[in-house]
């Protein structure tokens, strides 16, 4: 069976393929020759997830999933959540990882709650049927960046049972663990793979 990943991310399309298995054919945004921008303009990551996937599923008439992700901060009431790409973003600019982590940090100093959570929504329409899982992994925000590996908000957080940052910790490990990984899982479980 083929299954279009509302993605272009070549990290995630390979990660989803190597859970996924020889069952499933992974397939791109751009072997579909699909090469917009698909608008994510939800408040949610249900809904941004469902967008993507909605989007491809109305143009192409294919089997399809989409995911969505966010780091939520308890202290922070959720954030920044749905925003995690543009939360230090001025004047609708899209700001750079670097600047997300600084204001991270910015907003939780002196809070001694520390913990946050990685979630991603993945929402799968096959044969029109939509139907949405998630991965979560729980953990906490450090108080300095650590490590150099990873991506986004790696350096900042510390998956629970583990004393060092995902940008320390590495791939393996990553992979391994982390919410995007645990939705696939949930995704090949919704598949019956
Ligand atoms: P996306 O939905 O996968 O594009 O993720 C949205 C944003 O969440 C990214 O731009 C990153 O800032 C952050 N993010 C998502 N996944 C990760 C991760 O595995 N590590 C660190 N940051 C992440």
């Amino acid at each position: 069976m083929k299954l279009v990943f509302a993605t272009n991310n070549p990290h995630k399309l390979t990660e989803a393929q190597e859970i996924l298995g020889n069952k499933i054919e992974v397939v791109s945004l751009s072997q579909l020759g699909c090469h917009e921008d698909i608008p994510e303009t939800a408040d949610t990551l249900s809904g941004n997830s469902l967008q993507k996937a909605e989007y491809i599923f109305e143009r192409y008439h294919v089997n399809c999933f989409a995911d969505d992700t966010g780091l939520e901060v308890a202290a922070l009431n959720g954030a920044p959540g749905v925003y995690s790409a543009r939360y230090a973003g001025i004047n609708g600019q899209h700001p750079t990882p670097a600047m997300n982590r600084q204001k991270l940090l910015q907003e939780m100093t002196g809070v001694t709650d520390r913990s946050a959570r990685f979630r991603t929504v993945v929402t799968l329409i096959l044969d029109g049927e939509v139907q949405q899982v998630e991965g979560v992994v729980n953990g906490s925000i450090a108080t300095e960046e650590h490590g150099t590996q990873g991506f986004g908000y790696d350096s900042l957080f510390i998956p629970e049972g583990y004393d060092k940052t995902f940008a320390e910790l590495g791939e393996d490990i990553k992979n391994n663990i982390s919410h995007r990984a645990r939705a696939m899982q949930a995704l090949a479980r919704l598949l019956q793979l």
